[in-house]
C-alpha cells in the first residue's frame, strides 16, 4: 500500500523514522482516522480542526493547511483503492514534534515535525436494520488515563490498557467512568444510553475526546427529531438503560448488547439504534 511520509508519497513498506524521533521516544504527536467510503470523507472538516486544535494545544505548528491535508486523504483513498477493493478506506495522519539529536523531556527548538499517513481497511458501514446490525459486548472499568482525553495524543498507553482488559475479559472494548462513577467514554469510542425515548451522551471536557462521529450523530439526531441530551450518566444508569451505543469513525453508531455479562436492554440492537443509525447515513456525507 501507498503511505505519506514528509511530503512524499511511498510504499509503506519502504517508509522509515528515526528512533530519535519524539513520537517513538515520547508518544510526543498528535493524530487522527478519517473514514472514507467510496472516496468520500466522513467529517473532514471536523477531522481537520480537531487536528489543528491538538497541535496548537502542545504548540507544534500545523505542518499543513486544510487543503493539503486534504490531498492526501482524497489521494490515499484513491491510490490505494486497488489494494483495498471494499472501497472501505481509513486514512490515518501522524505528526509527532520531529526528531532530536538527544533525548530530553522539553520541547527542543528547530525541529521539524514528522508527518506520516497511510491507508488501512475499515469496517464496512454499520448496517441500517436491527436484525443485521453489528453489535458489541463490552467491558466496564475505573478511567486510569490521564487527565488530557479530549487532545488526540499518540501516547495511547492508557488506552491500549483498558481495550486489553476487555479483550482478556472475551468482548471488544471497554466502557470507562471516572472517580464519580459518572460515564466519561471507552477507550476507542464515545458512549451513548437510551432511556426511556430519552438519548443521552455525556458533554464534553477534558475528560473524553471530542469525537467526530459523536457530533455528526448528535447532529443528525437533532435533525431527525429524536430526543437527544448531553448530560452526565452514572455506571449504574447506563447498566440500567435500554439501549447502550459506541460511537467512532470506524463503528459508526453501533450497539452494545452486554456490558460485564450484564444484558442491556433485549440483548440486542434497540428500536431507537434503528432510527439513529438511519438518520446518522443520511447525514454523514453532508457533515
Ligand atoms: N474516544 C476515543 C478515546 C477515541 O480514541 C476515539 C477514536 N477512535 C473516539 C472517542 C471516537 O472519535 P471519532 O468519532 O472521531 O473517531
Amino acid at each position: 500500500t501507498v503511505a505519506f511520509l514528509n511530503g512524499e508519497y511511498l510504499p509503506l513498506s519502504e517508509a522509515r523514522i528515526s528512533p530519535m524521533d519524539r513520537g517513538f521516544l515520547f508518544g510526543d504527536g498528535i493524530y487522527e482516522v478519517i473514514p472514507t467510503y467510496a472516496g468520500k470523507p466522513v467529517g473532514l472538516k471536523g477531522h481537520l480542526s480537531r487536528l489543528a486544535s491538538g497541535l496548537s494545544a502542545i504548540e507544534i505548528d500545523n505542518p499543513y493547511d486544510d487543503a493539503m491535508w486534504t490531498s492526501i486523504v482524497l489521494q490515499l483513498a484513491t491510490e490505494n483503492a486497488q489494494h483495498i477493493e471494499s472501497g472501505n478506506v481509513g486514512v490515518y495522519f501522524h505528526v509527532s514534534r520531529g526528531t532530536d539529536t538527544k533525548r530530553y523531556h522539553a520541547y527542543p527548538t528547530g525541529v521539524t515535525p514528522t508527518v506520516f499517513a497511510f491507508a488501512f481497511e475499515m469496517a464496512a458501514p454499520q448496517s441500517n436494520s436491527r436484525s443485521s446490525a453489528k453489535v458489541y459486548k463490552v467491558a466496564l472499568e475505573e478511567d486510569k488515563r490521564w487527565q488530557r482525553c479530549h487532545i488526540k495524543s499518540t501516547s495511547l498507553l492508557g488506552n491500549v490498557m483498558h481495550f486489553q482488559s476487555g479483550v482478556k475479559a472475551g468482548v471488544n472494548e471497554t466502557i470507562l467512568f471516572n472517580e464519580k462513577g459518572l460515564i466519561t467514554e471507552a477507550s476507542s469510542c464515545n458512549v451513548f444510553m437510551v432511556k426511556n425515548g430519552i438519548i443521552k451522551t455525556p458533554p464534553l471536557n477534558n475528560e473524553l475526546l471530542p469525537g467526530i462521529t459523536r457530533h455528526i450523530a448528535l447532529e443528525s439526531f437533532k435533525r431527525a427529531n429524536l430526543n437527544v441530551v448531553e448530560e452526565w450518566f452514572s455506571k449504574e444508569s447506563l447498566l440500567d438503560a435500554d439501549e447502550v451505543w459506541l460511537t467512532s469513525s470506524s463503528k459508526e453508531v453501533s450497539p452494545v448488547i452486554e456490558i460485564d455479562g450484564h444484558v442491556i436492554g433485549e440483548g440486542a440492537a434497540g428500536e431507537v439504534w434503528e432510527r439513529a443509525i438511519r438518520a446518522y447515513h443520511a447525514y454523514k456525507f453532508d457533515a
